[in-house]
């Protein structure tokens, strides 16, 4: 099958698509596009895909990805289309669909996005990166990152609730709380990625993510086609809603439904609703006044996370493009209004969703009140998410770290440093400390922040071996250990501790400067104190990547 065609929308380039760049090698714009050879996929599709399973990766020859051997999946796509029996009859509309994207491998349709980003950064040999999230993208990157064996840095809002970011942590990943709104989260994220020349996901401007969403309009008019008329045609709806945030979404499932329409699969694109929170409803501000860029809203003002984004930047444009071109309508609802739709489709219909997938249901009900939607047409609603929360037993508390977007005036508080906070939490008699390391600089520094902090006795061992010796020669309070070290290593010591009856309790903080596999983590799980990272002996370092600052040299 042929690759496709990379073009830059703003200066004309295009080549062969091989695997994304990260702008155009000619203006530098950084939203570029792929186009396929649609007519020649018209004629081989139907028979390629026709033994293939139904998820989302049976379209893809349609799909940016150069070599399939660089698929990552957990069975994505492929979701049902279910229809709504109850709502639908006491709405008074028959062809009420509901594409039921909540059972994908981690709850939302985020993982198609996933499947297919993190096949290309697997692809294009990548194995570190850097995402802001609303917070489901943030789940289902990790769920793959973490299959890819790819090391994620998560940057959330705050205002994530606080069972999906243990669910992240769950998954590994690094975990960075920010104070401060979704398009400040960004930033911080792209300056973090920037410092440490790490891969930053671009969002709607990366070519797998708007590309992932296409198969949700081939999914759906596949569907349609067998529940419809049965005789092996695909079927476009009369309209298609989702509650938008950044707008990715739509983006993507729309040129599912061009590229569908220019193939001659379908006879029309349906109509386009975009639903926002009334708290956070640039789209919907800038549509009903008839303007063609929105209005950034810089406070949010709605309970759910998943919707605010408040700078919708060039999606709004597109997706006023789509409805002035398609037909469609943008419309907003209270929070209160989506709280209620998730209680009303829970109980009529056995589907409970996340609050923002509760908008998309509040809004429906508004646009067939409104009769923007009538009862004879055929309705497809992404039902786009479901929150399973992770108890709160299951990880301790320290699997975020937190980081307040410095103000303007205000100078930023000075952040706690991870050694010393671990100290912290150490009882006062804990006295007798050893270090274990190979490195003498480490040990040096270690040494100087520990004297600069109490009165420690303070002993040092250059290898896993004499540090065991020294132990069982006399029990320390407290061990320093380093997991990297020629002879016996760090995880071998803490495996010797475990099974010394007279040592097993001894806390130990694991101080590396190694990026730890998810595989190592589980090791290490259990058995420490905790666990000090990242080339540096303290969060500060870290802290100050996030603030844009450069390291300061050691002395
Ligand atoms: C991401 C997300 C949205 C918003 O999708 P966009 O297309 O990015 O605007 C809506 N609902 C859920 C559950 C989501 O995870
Ligand atoms: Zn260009």
């Amino acid at each position: 099958m042929l690759d496709p065609i990379l073009k830059c929308p703003r200066c004309g380039y295009s080549t062969t698509f091989v695997r994304p760049p990260a702008a155009c090698p000619r203006c530098k714009h950084d939203m570029l596009d792929v186009w396929y050879d649609l007519e020649a996929l018209a004629k081989e599709l139907p028979e390629r895909i026709r033994e293939r399973p139904f998820n989302m990766w049976r379209y893809r020859e349609l799909l940016p990805l150069h070599n399939s051997a660089n698929i990552v999946t957990l069975g994505e796509g492929g979701t049902p289309l279910v229809p709504s029996v109850n709502m639908g009859t006491m709405l008074g509309h028959e062809h009420l669909f509901i594409k039921d994207e909540r059972q994908g491998p981690t709850g939302s349709f985020k993982d198609r996005q996933a499947s297919l980003a993190i096949s290309s950064m697997k692809e294009a040999g990548i194995t570190e990166a850097v995402v802001a999230s609303t917070g489901n993208v943030a789940i289902s990157y990790s769920a793959y990152c973490a299959r890819a064996g790819i090391k994620l840095w998560t940057f959330l809002t705050s205002m994530v609730p606080a069972d999906k970011m243990r669910e992240v942590a769950l998954y590994g990943t690094e975990v960075i709380k920010i104070t401060g709104t979704y398009d400040e989260c960004k930033e911080v994220a792209a300056n973090f990625a920037r410092h440490r020349g790490l891969f930053l996901d671009k969002g709607l401007r990366s070519i797998s993510a708007r590309q992932s969403m296409k198969t949700l309009a081939f999914e759906v008019c596949e569907q349609l086609g067998l529940l419809q008329d049965g005789h092996g045609k695909w079927r476009a709806p009369d309209w298609y809603l989702q509650a938008v945030s950044g707008g990715m979404g739509p983006i993507g499932t729309y040129r599912g439904f061009e590229e569908l329409h220019a193939m001659g699969f379908i006879d029309k694109i349906p109509r386009l609703a975009v639903l926002q929170a009334e708290g956070c409803a640039p789209m919907v501000t800038a549509f009903k006044a008839g303007r063609e860029t929105a209005d950034i809203v810089t406070a949010p003002r709605t309970h759910i996370a998943t919707l605010a984004t408040g700078n919708p930047g060039v999606a709004y444009t597109e997706l006023r493009h789509i409805i002035l071109k398609h037909g469609g309508a943008m419309e907003s609802v209270s929070d209160e209004e989506a709280f209620r739709a998730m209680h009303v489709m829970a109980k009529m219909d056995g589907i409970s969703v996340e609050s923002a997938t509760g908008v998309v249901f509040a809004g429906l009900f508004k646009l067939i009140g409104q009769q923007v939607i009538k009862r004879t047409e055929t309705v497809v609603v992404n039902c786009t998410g479901h929150t399973l929360a992770v108890q709160q037993e299951l990880l301790g508390d320290d699997w975020a770290r937190s980081f307040e977007v410095p103000q303007a005036e205000a100078p930023s508080a000075a952040p706690q440093e991870g050694l010393l906070s671990a100290l912290e939490r150490l009882d006062d008699r804990m006295r007798d400390i050893l270090i274990i390391d190979d490195n003498p600089d480490a040990t040096l520094l270690l040494r100087r922040v520990l004297q600069a902090y109490g009165h420690y006795t303070l002993r040092e061992a250059k290898n896993g071996r004499i540090g065991l010796d020294m132990c069982r020669a006399q029990r320390p309070d407290l061990i320093l250990l380093d997991l990297m070290m020629p002879e016996m290593d760090g995880f071998a010591v803490l495996d010797a501790l475990k099974h010394d009856d007279n040592l097993k309790d001894v806390p130990v903080i694991v101080v590396t400067a190694k990026e730890l596999t998810p595989v190592e983590r589980r090791r290490l799980s259990g058995k420490v104190q905790s666990l000090l990272q990242k080339g540096s002996f303290t969060d500060q370092d870290i802290m100050d990547a996030l603030s844009g600052k450069e390291k300061a040299i050691d002395g």
